[in-house]
């Protein structure tokens, strides 16, 4: 008996061993206990890397405002963060924030050297108390910030000091009196401390730092109440219930403070392994889509939550925040709803708000957007210059906060599995060097066009073969995707997930192929919007762009402009649909992706070569004619294209060719369509 029970002991034993190993990655730290465990684990800043049409849109952000503005706006010149006498208070964590992985992803030496200037004060400032940052500033909401900024740099760095840094900030906090009022910026918004502090443990495994985070989460805004009940609905937009102020309340409604809070609950679920704040997370992104969601995948605040008519504007800052919030709960909870809407506002929000040559964004955005010009328009608390192109329209903080966007998009694109492996969360050019199975080094490289194009294919380098699994997201609205590798090839359906366990050697291709249909989406009043794949797509409106002064005159920074953007061509047209046949009547133009991949011909891009702007004459990478026909009633309504007509509308007038292009490339659109049927419209020409 004796010697049967020993093997079955060491059986068990081995078994155990082998789960556990799967179990948890080896090569980069997950959460450890007590903490749930992460679905997966986002890899070091710098292992994502991108080509392609991605490498472009990075390399034109560091020569547009990321790589210049802290030589020539005042409030990062003189910031007290890196030493001066100047703004001490949010603006320069922001700029770094973005600027940190921005300067380690391209290893831009000239970008890295700049990121130093600033840390190295930053760093000198810590005291013993465990305070740091500027002398005079004495509030808690901009280190949230800088915690990030730490956080980010040490990985991409190595530098231990800033790690020694977060930890006595953190000790700070915990030996503090908790103080996160609810009328201030660093009440509602103090779980962002929370996003370094889980990082912190897990580089250190200090339990005083979970209490900590107990702490600012027992004694801060309730977001997760919030969400279940709801308060700012469709009923209190209707009835002008939205609390238009800077208190307690109306800083529950403010458009930023929401896209950044829709992490809190699935940052504390990972503590509280409590599935009520999961839930929380996918309530909150469906009642912001039900009351003020717009096409693109983003909500709308202007600058207080506002509807979902598609004049709305959406304030830059909550594009990014939005997209920072999905990429943390992707690494918690894993569900692909996350990863698709990512993709949503990346290819369409985040271009679509900003230039090609990303020299100048705008402050809110519009689905509808007609005009740019500094006009009064129907927005809840922003003033005229908001949906301008400009250096810092209506207000600077979008100015400060925007660079974050792509960058950290980069450094998600692909994780860290719990099996040792790779996942691939986010589609678009990159190359990925991570560690896998037992610290195995692979390099994997996705060369696509996406999300222009649907073909990805994945190569696998490595030194002696190894078996690990690579995980492939495949998005939700996919019908059907196809996935070649070895001598497999299988069909998958749209919203799941697909791991290939293999052993892999040098040189092994996966191919993936993703269907680019075309599909409709039913919006306000009504009306339709036109996708494809990830990318929404809009009426290309002639333009002509004019620099025009606003409050101030840049600077005299060259490159620096503030755009006022008019229609050349009508936009009030109807689309002419078949339901029943999308596809009827439209074609799709594919075009080689340029310099400035988010371009359509008519748009000015800043030129440092010849020191000027030019405009681009190329089309957009994809066009799609269409058939339109013009609404005559359907006109402005205080500087903004009135809401769309309801649908469906009877047609009458001639049916003209009309052009879309991808919403990021438009930066005059009509995204949001009346519609008219062509069966309805052949019936009527039957009966003449
Ligand atoms: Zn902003």
């Amino acid at each position: 008996m004796k010697n049967f029970l020993l093997p079955l002991f060491i059986l068990s034993a081995m078994i155990f061993t082998s789960c556990t190993r799967n179990d948890v990655n080896v090569n980069y730290r997950g959460n450890p206990e007590p903490l749930l465990k992460n679905a997966y684990i986002k890899l070091p800043l710098g292992a994502v890397k991108p080509i392609g049409w991605l490498k472009s849109q990075l390399e034109d952000q560091a020569a547009g405002l990321t790589g210049n503005l802290d030589n020539f706006w005042p409030d990062l010149v003189n910031s007290s963060w890196r030493g001066g006498d100047g703004e001490a208070w949010e603006r320069g964590p922001y700029y770094l924030d973005g600027l940190v992985p921005l300067a380690y992803i391209l290893n831009n030496d000239t970008l890295i050297n700049k990121v130093k200037r600033w840390i190295e004060p930053i760093l000198a400032s810590s005291s013993d108390s465990g305070w740091y940052g500027p002398a005079k500033n004495r509030d808690r909401w901009p280190l949230a910030v800088a915690n990030k900024v730490l956080m980010q740099y040490y990985e991409g760095s190595g530098d231990n000091r800033a790690l020694n840094v977060l930890l006595k900030y953190f000790r700070y906090l915990h030996d503090s009196p908790p103080d996160w009022p609810d009328k201030d910026w660093r009440g509602v918004r103090a779980m962002e401390n929370a996003v370094t502090g889980y990082w912190l443990y897990r580089q250190t495994g200090e339990p005083w730092i979970l209490e900590t985070i107990k702490s600012i989460e027992n004694n801060s805004s309730d977001w997760t109440a919030y969400y279940e009940k709801f308060p700012w609905d469709s009923a209190a937009v209707a009835d002008r219930k939205i609390p238009l102020n800077w208190g307690p309340d109306g800083l529950t409604a403010h458009v930023v403070n929401n896209a950044m809070a829709i992490k809190y609950p699935g940052l504390w679920y990972q503590q509280s392994k409590d599935e009520r704040y999961k839930k929380a997370v996918f309530a909150a992104i469906e009642k912001y889509d039900l009351n003020h969601g717009q096409a693109g995948g983003r909500f709308s605040g202007d600058e207080h939550l506002s509807g979902k008519s598609p004049d709305r504007g959406s304030e830059l800052c909550s594009v990014v925040e939005y997209m920072f919030s999905l990429e943390e709960l992707y690494e918690i909870l894993g569900d692909n709803r996350l990863a698709d809407r990512l993709e949503l506002l990346t290819f369409n929000s985040l271009p679509g708000t900003t230039t090609p040559d990303m020299w100048a964004h705008q402050y809110d955005q519009q689905s509808n957007q007609v005009l740019v010009s500094a006009a009064k328009r129907d927005w809840t608390t922003n003033g005229d210059y908001s949906n301008i192109y400009g250096l810092m329209p209506d207000f600077a903080c979008c100015l400060a906060n925007m660079h974050q966007g792509w960058p950290k998009f980069v450094e998600s694109m692909w994780m860290a599995t719990n099996d040792n492996g790779l996942a691939l969360v986010t589609y678009g050019p990159s190359v990925v060097k991570a560690k896998v199975a037992n610290g195995r080094d692979v390099t994997v490289s996705e060369e696509t066009d996406y999300p222009f194009k649907g073909s990805v294919k994945l190569t696998l380098s490595m030194e002696r073969p190894t078996r690990f699994p690579v995980h492939i997201r495949v998005p939700g609205w996919a019908d059907s995707v196809i996935i070649r590798y070895k001598k497999n090839s299988v069909v998958v359906k749209g919203d799941s997930e697909y791991k290939i366990r293999a052993r892999w050697k040098n040189g092994d291709q996966i191919f993936i192929e993703i269907p680019m249909n075309i599909r409709v989406e039913q919006r306000y009043n009504k009306s339709l919007s036109i996708l494809r794949g990830p990318l929404y797509f809009s009426l290309r409106i002639d333009k002509e762009y004019k620099s025009v002064k606003i409050n101030y005159d840049n600077f005299g920074y060259k490159g620096s402009v503030d755009w006022q953007i008019t229609p050349k061509s009508p936009w009030n047209y109807g689309l002419l649909i078949d339901k029943g046949n999308i596809m009827r009547g439209l074609k799709v133009t594919e075009n080689p992706i340029g310099k400035y991949p988010f371009a359509d011909k008519g748009d000015m891009v800043w030129s440092s070569d010849s020191g000027k702007y030019i405009m681009i004459t190329k089309d957009a990478p994809l066009v799609i004619t269409a058939r339109g026909i013009r609404i005559p009633e359907w006109t402005m309504k205080d500087n903004s294209a009135d809401i769309p007509p309801l649908s469906p509308v009877k047609p009458e007038g001639d049916p003209e060719i009309i052009r879309l292009v991808p919403y990021g490339c438009a930066k005059l659109r009509i995204t949001e369509f009346p519609v008219m049927d062509v069966t309805l419209m052949e019936d009527m020409m039957k009966q003449k």
